[in-house]
């Protein structure tokens, strides 16, 4: 058949020219591979001029507008003024750099329109491998389940819920957790563990105030006498602990909690051990990194991200869970429409539908399983291991400049330091300015977090882009910008100082 031959209804949305789609579809490729081969010579991030804001307030289209012109709008209007987390210096929060190869599996992932809920369909064996693989990567057993989520704060949620109802048991799904008479549960994780575990809490009906926030040691990590001792304490007052989350790479600092010691805890009191791996577990894949996860092979539930450390293009979140039974205890529901069969299409039972709170799902594991295959794991764990080495030569940095400190130990890829703030001058306005003057500088994007109360520049260096020069051009410019302000706070209290002296 002719590939251009149009066999469109009036009510079809493909176009009435492949010809011409096919060429248009080829310029937007081109574009997006220009940009990204290209990206080093462009800002990081710029501010939206106020008319490119206001021209997306318009009215619903009625009526069509060709492509070419809404790719020529995206070039101009959206591209530009995006995150910049696939700039080489984009080290603000804890954002991955995608991978092209990752963006054109999108695409094909997107041209098959799957819908990955379930059915006996090959692009859910290619999830089936991945979970195969990472139970392998993880030390974990062949009944382990997994599944693909938006993010790790969903992959969180998904792990304290496969607790709860292991905790309760599959009845408390009906009865709802107040009656299922399981006494009251409490669960531990660290101070300095993200705010999506305390929200899994909350979402699951058992309250934050049923969270433990366990405080951390000099290094950031949790404290596991302290552990021990609230877990104690829980116990004796007839509380019953269900859930220890520990973290294999805080959000703030990079340090890994001692799995292995909050694996025993969680043993002896008969806890669940879950891991927010989100950004750290696929540390796993660099050798100097492994070493320092010792312990997650003996979690219940873990958290990852593809798109942090694993470079999957947004979004690429995957809990993996020891035995899979528990996740089906969890989640599977039997329904009508949802019946299976042990041939044809409604065959390959269970489904992810059964495994986690989403039905209709997109192919994510499509672009997770380009990136890895295009790469191979070694790479992947070199780029790993190259953002630690880079993390070092900014702390050996920080260290050489007189007018930087150091706030945190680095335990992996982030770094948290601060300019030194003359006498009188809020050391916290300073830093949260300086900021601010790189990111709309276009040269660096770090971002900023507290560490022991003060404000922190932190440099989370995520990105297979990024190279030594691009974090001494980030110093350098904080440095400028830093010397700047400081400048001017001593013009500004001069004129007092001197009122003083007089
Ligand atoms: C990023 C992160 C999260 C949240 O993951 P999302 O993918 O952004 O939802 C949770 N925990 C840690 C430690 C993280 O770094």
């Amino acid at each position: 058949m002719n590939a251009t031959m149009s066999h469109t209804s009036a009510a079809s949305l493909d176009p009435a020219d492949w010809t011409q789609l096919r060429a248009q579809g080829h310029r937007m490729l081109d574009d997006m591979f220009d940009h990204l081969a290209g990206l080093r010579d462009k800002p990081v991030w710029q501010p939206i001029p106020d008319a490119v804001r206001g021209a997306f307030a318009e009215p619903m289209p009625s009526a069509p507008t060709p492509l070419a012109e809404a790719h020529q709008r995206f070039m101009r209007d959206v591209l530009p003024y995006s995150v910049g987390n696939t700039h080489p210096r984009f080290m603000g929060w804890v954002h991955g750099g995608g991978t092209a190869e990752g963006m054109l599996a999108e695409m094909l992932a997107a041209g098959l329109n799957a819908n990955l809920g379930g059915r006996d369909q090959m692009p859910l064996e290619l999830e089936k491998q991945m979970v195969r693989w990472m139970a392998e990567l993880f030390g974990f057993p062949q009944t382990a389940g997994g599944l693909f989520v938006t993010g790790s704060s969903m992959a969180n949620l998904v792990g304290v819920l496969v607790a709860r109802t292991s905790a309760l048991g599959g009845q408390s799904r009906k009865t709802g957790v107040e009656r299922a008479g399981g006494g009251e549960l409490v669960a531990y994780t660290s101070a300095a563990a993200h705010g999506c575990i305390a929200q899994a809490m909350s979402i699951s009906g058992l309250g934050t105030d049923a969270l433990r926030l366990v405080p951390v040691d000099a290094d950031h990590r949790m404290d596991i006498v302290q552990l021990r001792a609230m877990v104690w304490a829980d116990m004796a007052a007839g509380r019953r602990p269900f859930l220890i989350a520990g973290t294999a790479g805080t959000v703030d600092t990079g340090s890994v909690d001692d799995l292995n010691a909050i694996a025993d805890v969680a043993r002896t009191c008969g806890a669940w051990f879950h891991v927010d791996g989100a950004y750290g577990a696929l540390g796993m894949l660099s050798p100097e990194v492994a070493p320092k996860l010792a312990g997650i092979e003996r979690a219940d539930s873990l958290a990852l991200d593809f798109h942090k450390w694993g470079q999957v293009p947004y979004d690429a979140g995957f809990i993996l869970v020891r035995d899979q039974a528990d996740q089906l205890a969890a989640f599977a529901t039997p329904a009508a429409y949802l019946s299976r069969h042990d041939r044809g299409l409604a065959a390959g039972s269970p489904w992810p539908c059964d495994l986690g709170p989403d039905l209709s799902r997109g192919f994510r594991a499509l672009k997770t399983w380009f990136t890895l295959v295009s790469h191979g794991t070694d790479r992947m764990g070199a780029a790993i291991t190259h953002s630690c080495e880079l993390a070092r030569h900014l702390q050996a940095r920080v260290l050489a400049e007189p007018e930087l400190e150091m706030l945190a130990p680095v335990a992996l890829n982030i770094v948290n330091f601060r300019f030194r703030a003359e006498d009188g001058q809020d050391a916290d306005a300073l830093n949260t300015e300086i900021v601010a003057d790189l990111h709309e500088s276009g040269v660096a994007v770090p971002s900023t977090t507290r560490v022991k109360g003060q404000v922190a520049i932190r440099a989370a260096i995520v990105n297979h882009r990024t190279v030594a020069s691009d974090i001494d051009m980030m110093v350098d410019a904080a440095l400028a910008f830093g010397r700047r302000r400081r400048r001017a706070h001593g013009a500004s209290v001069s004129p007092a100082s001197s009122e003083l002296a007089a």
